[in-house]
Formats: structure tokens, sequence, C-alpha cells
């Protein structure tokens, strides 16, 4: 393949990451948008999802920074919150579990909260800054196949030429037609019927309330409306409620403070009630987490590769979507480094490698513990119900709190799977308190007995 020319079509978070690494390999790059993009950061009318709280993953901002030098430090000068000591500033529940997190970890990470409009105006204004890069606002109309490759794409009826088309057009992507419409086979889909509603209200609370600066608490088989709060750069706090499983967030602020006054820690609940709504609540749907299995394929063509979301939409509310793009940004590097036989067999395996464990997982804990529908593998019950047992363990344990948090935000490995040696603790730990719960119990019938009054025969 020569390397002159490549196209990107959609300059949202997964184009952009695409075009900085076509940058460093093609002559020229064009990437086409189009939805108006704004000068600075501000939401946009094709991210809907921007609108929501969105939470960076260490991971993420790790491999972002890897792509874009000095993009965290910029992020911090803006006034992106930075949480270098996490135990004081997170309050952290998953699957009904609120985890030790007051505790010090042992091995602290940075975590960075920049708003999705901010995150993308940030990286945009860099990969405008490239000399090969030109951002054309327009919508493509679909890819150009010869009959052998794609070979360019179609704008207003114009063909534009490519040696190389990236589809970053997100959840929406039409590649699966095109495909089909060229005489491949579509690829076949993983999905998990989560039926997640999203409202989101911005609420400015007055400063020096509480000290955590992100505030979760996700939802459970038990409690299937969550609550996310992250305080953003522009000194404003994004509130997000969710409901799993079809059931529907509280759509105002007064619900949306009665659901913290029941999940939230109440010196977080109390801030909140004091906080002044901003603007209108927003609303999004996300029915389906799905996978495109591009990997499984026999037949590709040649000369375009999916990227971001097109390939893989994860449940949002772990909050892994931007991470999961800037990892396939590096497998898009060393694919076009060294693409062996096929760059599309070699790129969509390597983030089938990386997307697998992530996207299994989450199957895991949204059947078992989050009630989503549809058929599941008979391992995934009890794997998920071990997990319930751990994240038990962890509202307790610093160490497994410390190891989940790690592995949550996508650090260290991209496997959800304890050692042996942390297995053995979570029993030993639930035991213990199993052991306390039984002595107490007993000591308290013992009391009950002796205050109850002496009853005549
Ligand atoms: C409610 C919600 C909450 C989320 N929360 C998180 C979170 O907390 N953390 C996290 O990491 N991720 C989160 N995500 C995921 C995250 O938003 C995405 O992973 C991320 O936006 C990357 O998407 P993308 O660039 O692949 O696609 P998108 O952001 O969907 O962008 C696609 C782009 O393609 C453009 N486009 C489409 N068709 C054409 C065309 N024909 N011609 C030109 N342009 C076109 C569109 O205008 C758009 O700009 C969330 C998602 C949702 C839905």
């Amino acid at each position: 393949m020569t390397r002159t020319h490549a196209i990107v079509i959609g300059a949202s978070l997964g184009g952009l990451c695409a075009a900085k690494v076509l940058s460093e390999r093609f002559e020229r790059v064009t990437l086409f948008e189009r939805d108006d993009l704004p000068d600075g950061p501000a939401n946009r009318a094709a991210v809907p999802q921007g609108r929501h709280v969105h939470l960076l993953m260490a991971r993420g901002a790790k491999e972002f920074e890897s792509l874009f030098p000095g993009l965290l430090e910029d992020m911090v000068a803006a006034g992106v919150p930075i949480l270098e000591n996490r135990p004081d500033c997170i309050h952290f529940g998953a699957a009904g579990h609120v985890l030790g997190t007051q505790h010090t970890l042992q091995d602290e990470f940075t975590a960075y909260v920049p708003s999705r409009p901010h995150l993308e105006w940030q990286i945009r204004r860099r990969v405008l800054e490239l000399s090969n890069v030109t951002l054309v606002n327009d919508s493509v109309d679909e890819p150009v196949f010869d009959g052998q490759r794609v070979t360019g794409v179609t704008v207003g009826g114009t063909t534009v030429d490519a040696d190389l088309v990236i589809d970053a057009t997100g959840r929406g992507t039409r590649l699966p037609v095109w495909l089909e419409q060229w005489g491949f086979e579509r690829p076949s889909e993983d999905t998990v019927e989560v039926g997640i509603g999203y409202a989101t209200h911005q609420v400015r609370i007055p400063d020096g309330l509480f000290a955590e600066k992100v505030v979760v608490a996700g939802a459970s088989r038990e409690q299937p409306v969550g609550l996310g709060m992250l305080y953003y750069e522009d000194g404003n706090w994004g509130l997000t409620t969710f409901g799993i499983a079809k059931v529907p967030p509280p759509n105002d602020f007064a619900g949306m403070c009665a659901l913290a006054d029941e999940i939230l820690p109440p010196h977080v609940a109390a801030a909140l009630r004091l906080g002044e709504p901003i603007g209108e609540v927003a609303f999004h749907k996300y029915p389906t987490s799905r996978w495109r299995r591009y990997d499984k394929l026999d037949r590709f063509p040649e000369g375009i590769l999916p990227f971001g979301d097109a390939v893989a939409s994860f449940n949002p509310t772990f909050g892994q979507g931007m991470t999961m793009t800037s990892l396939q940004a590096g497998h898009l590097r060393r694919a076009l480094d060294d693409p062996g036989e096929s760059l599309a067999a070699t790129f969509t395996k390597a983030t089938k490698k990386t997307t697998w464990p992530v996207w299994t997982m989450n199957a895991v804990g949204d059947m078992v513990l989050h009630r989503a529908e549809g058929p599941m593998p008979w391992w995934y019950r009890p794997v998920g119900s071990l997990f319930d047992q751990f994240l038990g363990a962890a509202e307790t344990d610093p160490v497994l709190a410390e190891w989940f948090l790690r592995r949550f935000s996508l650090l260290d490995n991209l496997y959800m799977v304890p050692s042996a040696k942390l297995v053995g603790r979570t029993v030993r730990h639930n035991m213990r308190l199993w052991a306390a719960e039984k002595k107490a119990r007993g000591r308290r019938s013992r009391e009950t007995v002796a205050s109850a009054p002496a009853t005549s025969a």
C-alpha cells in the first residue's frame, strides 16, 4: 500500500486519535466531520453522550498522553481536576458494594476528570495543529469500492481518493451494510441488552462542603438506579443518574436529590441539596452494548478499517469507551508498522485481544449483577457470584479495593481475574467477617433474652 493519503470519517475522539497515528505514517490525512465543530470546549449535536458524565480511566489518560504529549499538563492548567490522592477524593460504589477507598492505597495513581467536550477539544486542537492533517466539515456519503479494495470516499457525489479509509463514525456506523453491498459478509455481533437510560443535570454546589471530586454509586440487582457526580473544569458538577434494565432514572433535580439521599453518603447528599441546577436535564438512551466481530470475518476488503465505537461500544456506566478507543490507536500504529499479510486482519485481531477481557467482564456484571436480558454462557453466574464475594470483601479490605480500582481503571492488566493469593485473601476476609457477624448476632440474641420480662406460668 502506498501511503500518500488517508481519510478518516468522523472527527470525534476515535477519529482524532486515528488521524494522529496516520499523520505520522501518511503524507497527508483528511478528516471528514459532518457536525459543526465548535472553536472551544462545547457540546456537539452529533455527540449527544457528551452532555453526560464521562469518566476518563487512568489508563486512558496515560494512552492519550503518549499520543498527545503535554495533553494532561494542559488540561490541568485549564482547570481539569486532578486526583493525586484518590482515597480522600473518591466515593466509589459498585454493584451494591462501597469500596474501602478511604484507606491509603499502596500504589496510588493519578486520575484526571475532564468533561467529554473539554477532552475532545484539547485533542482536536492538537490534531488540527498537525501540518499534514486537514479537517473538512462535510458528510461522507460512502466509501468507494472498486471490486478489489476501498479506494476512497464520495462526498456530495464527488470522489476523493485515498490509500486507506478509517471508519470512525461511532455506534451508528454503516460499514456492515456497505460490506454486504460489496459482496462480503456482515460481521456477527455480540450484544448485551443493558436497557440503560441516562438523565444529567449540571449543578453548581458551594465550594468546600465536601472533599470528594468523584462520586460514583453504581447500580445493582437490588438497586437498579445509580448515580455519578464529577467535578469539572468549569467549576460545575456533572450529575448523572441512570437506570439499568429499562428502569427509568429520575427526570428532575428533586428526584435526583431524593436518589442521592438513598445511595450517597449523607454529607454528599446534603451538599447536593444546597446545589443550584443549571439549564435543562439532558436524557440519553443506550439500549444495547454492541461488539461487531470484524475479527471473525474470513474476508475483509483492503483499504478500510473500523475504529472506536464503530467496532465496540461498551456499557457507558462502566466508563471505558474512550480508554478502549485510546488502546485501538496503539493497535493501529503497530499494525501500520507491521501489517503482516493483511492490515485489516492484524488490526482487528489486536483490537479483539484488548476488547475481549473488558467486554466479557462487563457482560458478566451486566447479566449477573445488573439484570441485563438475554442468554448467557453457564459460567457467567458462578463468576459473577464470586465477584460479588470479592467486592463484598473489598468494602473493608483496602488491598482488595486497591486491586479492584486499578483493574477497573484498566491499569496493570485488562483481565479482571484475581490471583489465587487474592482469592484466598477474599475467602479468609469474608470468613472473619462472617464469624464476627455470627458472634455479634449471638450476643444480641442473648441480650434480648436477658432483657425480656419474665413470663409467669
Ligand atoms: C451516555 C454515554 C456515556 C458515556 N460515558 C463514558 C465514560 O464515562 N467514559 C468513557 O470512556 N466513555 C464513555 N462513553 C463512550 C464514549 O463517548 C465513546 O467511546 C467515544 O465518544 C468514542 O467514540 P467515537 O469517536 O468512536 O464515536 P462518536 O463519539 O460517536 O463520534 C462519531 C463521529 O462521527 C461523525 N460522523 C458520523 N457519520 C459521519 C459521516 N458520514 N461523515 C462525517 N462524519 C460522520 C459524527 O458526527 C461524530 O462526530 C459514553 C457513551 C455514552 C453513550
